[in-house]
C-alpha cells in the first residue's frame, strides 16, 4: 500500500478522529475525522454495491461540496479512478469527457441538472446520482445509494503505483486531454506542499477556488487532510461571504486565484476580517506584481505564489512570502525535489532537455519531478511528446535569473512576433495593470500587414472615463515599454471571458476580434 491517498486518509483518521475535517457553508454541516471516515467508507461500499470495481472510473460534476471530497478518497480506498470535471464546462464538453473517461458512475447536483439531462440518454451504460433531494427520472439519489451502506472500511489492496485519478485540462488549443496520476505522484505532491506552505493540523483552511481544479485540491485540501487539519468549503465564490467565513471561523490559510484577490481587497473593512490569515495563497493564472502588491498592502497578509500544471500534480515553483517584493513578477523557486530548466524551443518538436539556455535568456520551461504524470489517458502521441526524455514540456515560455528564480513569460502559442520583434503579452498586461483607471486587460497578437502582427489590448476600465489616448501616453512613458511592444489598438470591454480557474480565455477574446473586424 505505502504512499497513496488511501493510507494517508486511514493514518489521519487514526490521529485525529475528533479534530474537524470539513465544514460545508452550503448545507451548515460539520464533520469531524470519524463522522467523514464513516462517509468514505459508505460511499466506498456504495460505489462497490453499484458496481464499480477496481479501475473503473467514477466522475464528479459538483460545484464545491463536501461529497467531492468524500468520492475522492471513496475511490482511493476501493482503487476507483476518481475523474472530478469542471462544472463550467456546457452539455458538448461534459459529453466529450464522458465517452473519453467512460465512468460507470456520475455524482452531480440540481443547479447542474439541466446540462446533464441533455446528455444522460447518450449514455445508458451511465449511472447518474443526484446529491441533491430533487431526483430527476434519470437519475439516481446518492443518499439513497449511500445512506444506508456500510461504514466498514471496503479492505481493497490498493499499490501507489495505481492510478489515482484522471483530470481533465481545460483543453483551449483542441479537445480537453486526461492527465493520468498515480497514487504516489499525489502523495509526493501532498507532502511537498506540506512542507512548502509550512501546513500544520492547526491550520483552518477557506476553500475559495474550484475544488475540480488540481491547485485547490492537491496543494490545499489533501495536505490538510493529511495534516488533520480543517477545510471550510465554499459552494461558489462570493467575495463578501469569503469574509464573513475568514472572520468568523478564524481561518488561518487561502488558496484564491488572483481575481478572486482582487475582489476581496476592494471590499471597504477588508482588512479588519483577515486577521487570522496567516498566510494567502495565489497562483494558476499570472498576478500582475502591482496587483500582489495591492493586495498585500490592502490586506496585511503574506502572500505566497504558486506556479504549475496539471500535469505536474500541480505545482513546481513557489515564490515565499519573503520574496514578493523582491522578485516581483518571478513565479519562485523550484519546489522540493523538483528540477527545472528552461531550454531552447524547437519548432520541429519537443524541445531537447540538454539544450539549456543562460540566465535571462527565454526559452521553453520544462521540469522533472516525482509528482509528474504518469501520461495523457488513451493519447500516446501527446503523452511522447509531453513526457520527451522524462521532462514535462510545459509549453510555457520563462526565463531563470542568476538566483535559480523561474519568470514565466507567456504561453508558447501566445507570443506575438511584430517586426521581427518577440513580445509577451504578459509584460504588456503587467505594464498597463499599473494604470489607474485599469481594472483587468488582456494583451494579443493580432495579424498586421506591414509588421506581421501587432499588438492589441481589450481592457476593461474602472472609470468611463478613460481614453485609447490617456493609454497610449501611458504606455510611452512606462519606463519598461519599448516603443514595439506598445499596443496599435484598443479595445475596451465590460469583462474578460475567464475559466473557472482564472485564466483569461484568449482564444475567445481572438474569436471577438475576428468577428468584429470581418
Ligand atoms: P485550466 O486552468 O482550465 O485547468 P489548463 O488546462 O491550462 O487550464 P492548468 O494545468 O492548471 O490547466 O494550467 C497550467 C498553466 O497555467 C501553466 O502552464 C501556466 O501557463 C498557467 N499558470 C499556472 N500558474 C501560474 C502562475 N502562478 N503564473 C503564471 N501562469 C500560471
Amino acid at each position: 500500500m505505502y504512499a497513496t491517498l488511501a493510507s494517508i486518509f486511514d493514518h489521519t483518521v487514526s490521529l485525529h478522529p475528533e479534530r474537524e475535517a470539513f465544514v460545508d457553508l452550503r448545507r451548515n454541516k460539520r464533520w469531524t475525522y470519524a463522522q467523514w471516515r464513516d462517509d468514505v467508507h459508505r460511499l466506498a461500499n456504495a460505489l462497490t454495491a453499484a458496481g464499480v470495481t477496481k479501475g473503473d472510473r467514477v466522475s464528479t460534476y459538483l460545484f464545491n461540496n463536501q461529497e467531492l471530497a468524500t468520492a475522492l478518497f471513496a475511490c482511493a480506498k476501493i482503487g476507483a479512478i476518481f475523474n472530478p470535471i469542471n462544472f463550467r464546462l456546457k452539455a458538448e464538453e461534459l459529453a466529450f469527457i464522458i465517452e473519453d473517461a467512460k465512468p460507470e458512475v456520475v455524482l452531480f447536483e440540481e443547479v447542474l441538472e439541466g446540462v446533464v439531462q441533455t446528455i444522460a440518454p447518450q449514455f445508458p451504460a451511465v449511472q447518474f446520482w443526484t446529491i441533491d433531494d430533487k431526483t430527476p427520472s434519470f437519475a439516481k439519489n446518492y443518499h439513497e445509494q449511500v445512506d444506508g451502506a456500510s461504514k466498514e472500511d471496503p479492505g481493497v489492496e490498493v499499490d501507489e503505483s495505481d492510478t489515482y485519478a484522471i483530470m481533465y485540462t481545460s483543453g483551449t488549443t483542441g479537445r480537453p486531454k486526461g492527465v493520468i496520476h498515480r497514487h504516489r505522484s499525489m502523495a509526493e505532491q501532498s507532502m511537498m506542499c506540506i512542507a512548502m506552505l509550512k501546513t500544520t493540523k492547526n491550520d483552518v483552511g477557506l476553500v475559495a477556488a474550484p475544488m475540480f481544479h488540481c491547485a485547490e485540491l492537491h496543494c490545499n485540501i489533501i495536505p490538510r487532510v493529511q495534516a488533520g487539519a480543517s477545510s471550510i468549503i465554499m459552494h461558489q465564490f462570493d467575495p463578501f461571504l469569503a469574509l464573513d467565513t475568514i472572520e468568523k471561523e478564524r481561518v488561518t490559510v487561502m488558496f484564491a486565484v488572483p481575481t478572486m484577490w482582487s475582489m476581496i481587497s476592494e471590499i471597504d473593512g477588508a482588512q479588519q476580517k483577515v486577521t487570522s490569515l496567516t498566510r494567502g495563497l495565489y497562483g494558476a493564472a499570472p498576478m500582475a506584481p502591482v496587483l500582489v502588491k495591492r493586495v498585500k498592502e490592502v490586506l496585511g497578509i503574506d502572500l505566497i505564489q504558486a506556479y504549475g500544471q496539471t500535469e505536474m500534480g500541480p505545482a513546481i515553483t513557489f515564490l515565499s512570502e519573503e520574496d514578493q517584493l523582491t522578485k516581483a513578477g518571478s513565479a519562485g523557486q523550484p519546489a522540493y525535489n523538483h528540477e527545472i530548466r528552461v531550454v531552447r524551443p524547437n519548432e520541429d518538436g519537443p524541445s531537447e532537455p540538454e539544450d539549456v539556455l543562460a540566465p535571462f535568456e527565454v526559452g521553453e520551461i520544462i521540469v522533472r519531478g516525482p509528482s509528474m504524470m504518469a501520461g495523457y489517458f488513451q493519447r500516446e502521441d501527446a503523452t511522447e511528446k509531453a513526457l520527451y526524455k522524462g521532462w514535462y514540456h510545459s509549453s510555457d515560455l520563462g526565463y531563470m535569473d542568476k538566483q535559480g528564480y523561474l519568470y514565466v513569460a507567456d504561453r508558447v502559442d501566445d507570443m506575438i512576433i511584430s517586426g521581427g520583434e518577440n513580445i509577451y503579452p504578459r509584460e504588456v498586461e503587467d505594464a498597463l495593470h499599473g494604470h489607474d483607471k485599469v481594472q483587468d486587460v488582456a494583451v494579443l497578437g493580432v495579424p498586421d500587414e506591414k509588421w506581421g502582427e501587432s499588438v492589441l489590448a481589450f481592457v476593461v476600465s474602472k472609470d468611463p472615463s478613460l481614453t485609447e489616448q490617456e493609454l497610449e501616453e501611458y504606455c510611452v512613458n512606462h519606463e519598461n515599454l519599448a516603443r514595439y511592444k506598445r499596443p496599435r489598438s484598443y479595445r475596451f470591454v465590460d469583462e474578460l471571458p475567464r475559466n473557472a480557474s482564472g485564466k483569461i480565455q484568449k482564444f475567445l477574446l481572438r474569436e471577438q476580434y475576428r468577428e468584429l473586424s470581418s
